[in-house]
């Protein structure tokens, strides 16, 4: 495995010796798919030797290192896609969410046991709850100390062989809570707590020596010792551990990739068509070509992501980015890879549809790729607000067409009806087709937005300015047609390009 400079000598070091020792399973694993073993000797090797815990802190029995050491873990494991899915699935089942909202006797209690590879599992969605999880339905009622679950949830990795269920639940239906996103609360439920049944195991693709299925939750008694963070905090908890989920899910498709490439290239190397390797074909090069430049972005992505995670830094927008990245490109890449090989490439002779299916998945799970998408518009729409502003822009002296100011507007600190139609008929020809926001007038006016607003209603009411409200209240105005001729003669805004003759014009 490619080192990155600003790794650790640890973190290095761990990824030579991960990246051997992987490469010793491999057989087991490929034995497991056809026979359809859950490969419970391959998690008790890693378990043995602590590469759970490459993300679990030193004082809590990991290695201690960090998000980028789960990364490495992820992406050399996933040689193996169904044992991969089940270590990055322990990591998930509660790592980053007990790091972050643990109290200190929860991680005494569980990061240990995910150190030691004790088998976890993410639990959030339910037969009725997919993308919008904050809909969730399985109930938590507190009875004394206790909690009692009722509910359903449905495609859990791991279900029926995890130890431990990271799991959220639903625990008030006010609505002004539901409208705070303080409706759902976090708990880990132990395998064996009375009235937890597998409903169903799926008959899934990319599921073939693990398993994936639906639970049922019966008057689940669950001790509010598991619960994790606060009642009501389940929504933060979960996207804490959704960011990191992300990032490790990046790893382990990174990990599919170049797996496919390291079957591609070889195979391509070996096969003859037309008397030649077809891997001179310049077609199948190209594909190479965009397969290594993949992985590589893959790669650089992934740990960049993972080294802002150990900085203590919100990788929000990096995670979502990576992901929708990554998965999409992993997913591409098999498709490469398999015409690169040909029709042996859809055979289970070789891992590669493996690979195509399990990256199809990551389209899906652990956030769509349109879920992953609208965060992160969300996210960069707020976070980079300051490059989203609107550029002020002046009418040019001599050209009369709109050019970038260059300097602000003085503020005035009076205003009235005609100073604000007059700026909005400016803008109607530095901006065409656009709404001036109560932002960018409050560039011209050092006034309250208070007073602002009174006076464009007075103009909104004189059918002479068109307000836009959102749920805030007022946020853009434009001159109407009778506001545009009101503050200036049409004369004022015409203009035609200097290769416009007289003629030309009635
Ligand atoms: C193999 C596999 C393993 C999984 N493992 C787990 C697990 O271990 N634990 C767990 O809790 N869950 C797991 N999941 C569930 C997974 O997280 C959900 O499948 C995923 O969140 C999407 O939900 P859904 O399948 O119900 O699709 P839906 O939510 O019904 O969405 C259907 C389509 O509509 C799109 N869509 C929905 N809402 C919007 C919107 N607002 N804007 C734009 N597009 C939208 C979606 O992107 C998708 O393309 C797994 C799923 C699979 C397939």
């Amino acid at each position: 495995m490619e080192h990155f400079p600003w790794w650790t000598h640890e973190q290095k070091k761990f990824a030579d010796e991960v990246e051997l020792f992987a490469e010793e399973l491999v057989p087991r694993d490929a034995e497991t798919r056809w026979t359809r073993e859950f490969p419970r000797d391959i998690f008790q090797k890693i378990s043995e030797r602590g590469y759970s815990g490459a993300g679990v802190p030193k004082e809590y029995g990991g290695l201690g290192l960090g998000a980028t050491g789960a990364c490495i873990a992820c992406e050399a494991f996933n040689r193996m896609p169904g044992p991969g899915r089940t270590v990055v699935g322990n990591m998930l089942g509660g790592l980053r969410q007990i790091v972050e909202y643990g109290t200190q006797e929860q991680k005494e209690r569980f990061l240990p046991r995910i150190a030691k590879g004790e088998t976890g599992a993410i639990v959030i969605t339910e037969p009725f709850v997919g993308t919008d999880a904050a809909a969730i339905e399985t109930s938590a009622r507190l009875e004394g100390d206790v909690y009692v679950l009722n509910g359903k949830k449905r495609f859990i990795v791991a279900a029926g062989v995890a130890d431990r269920h990271m799991l959220y639940a639903r625990t008030s239906n006010s609505p002004d809570d539901i409208r705070a996103h303080k409706h759902l609360t976090a708990f880990i439920v132990e395998k064996g707590a009375p009235g937890l049944t597998v409903e169903k195991i799926n008959e899934i693709i990319g599921f073939d020596n693990i398993q994936n299925g639906v639970l049922n939750f019966e008057n689940v008694p669950v001790p509010a010792a598991n619960r994790i963070g606060k009642e009501g905090e389940g929504w933060r908890v979960m996207t804490a551990g959704l960011n990191f989920e992300r990032t490790l899910i990046c790893a382990q498709a990174t990990g599919w990739a170049t797996e496919a490439l390291r079957n591609a290239v070889p195979f391509a190397q070996r096969r003859i068509q037309f008397g030649r390797p077809t891997i001179d074909i310049p077609e199948n090069q190209f594909k190479i070509a965009n397969l290594v430049s993949k992985v590589k972005i893959a790669r650089i992505l992934t740990y960049y992501t993972a080294h802002l995670w150990d900085l203590g830094w919100d990788i929000t927008l990096e995670s979502n980015v990576a992901k929708v990245y990554i998965c999409e490109g992993a997913l591409q890449a098999s498709l490469d890879a398999m015409q690169v090989m040909g029709g042996d490439a859809l055979t289970p002779f070789y891992p590669v549809e493996e690979i195509m299916k399990v990256s199809k998945i990551e389209n899906i799970a652990g956030g769509t790729m349109e879920a992953c998408r609208l965060v992160i518009f969300r996210t960069a729409v707020r976070q980079w607000a300051d490059e989203f502003k609107m550029r002020r822009r002046v009418i040019h002296e001599k050209l009369g067409v709109p050019v970038p100011a260059a300097s602000l507007p003085e503020k005035q600190k009076q205003i009235d009806e005609e100073k604000v139609l007059g700026l909005l008929a400016e803008d109607y020809r530095v901006n065409p087709g656009l709404h001036m926001s109560t932002g960018d007038m409050r560039e011209y006016f050092d006034v309250e937005t208070a007073r602002l607003e009174e006076v464009l209603l007075t103009l909104e009411n004189k059918g002479l300015v068109k307000l836009y409200r959102s749920k805030k209240g007022i946020e853009l105005a434009k001159a109407t047609y009778d506001g545009l001729d009101k503050a200036h003669p049409a004369e004022y805004y015409r203009w035609y390009p200097s290769w416009i003759t007289k003629d030309r014009i009635f």
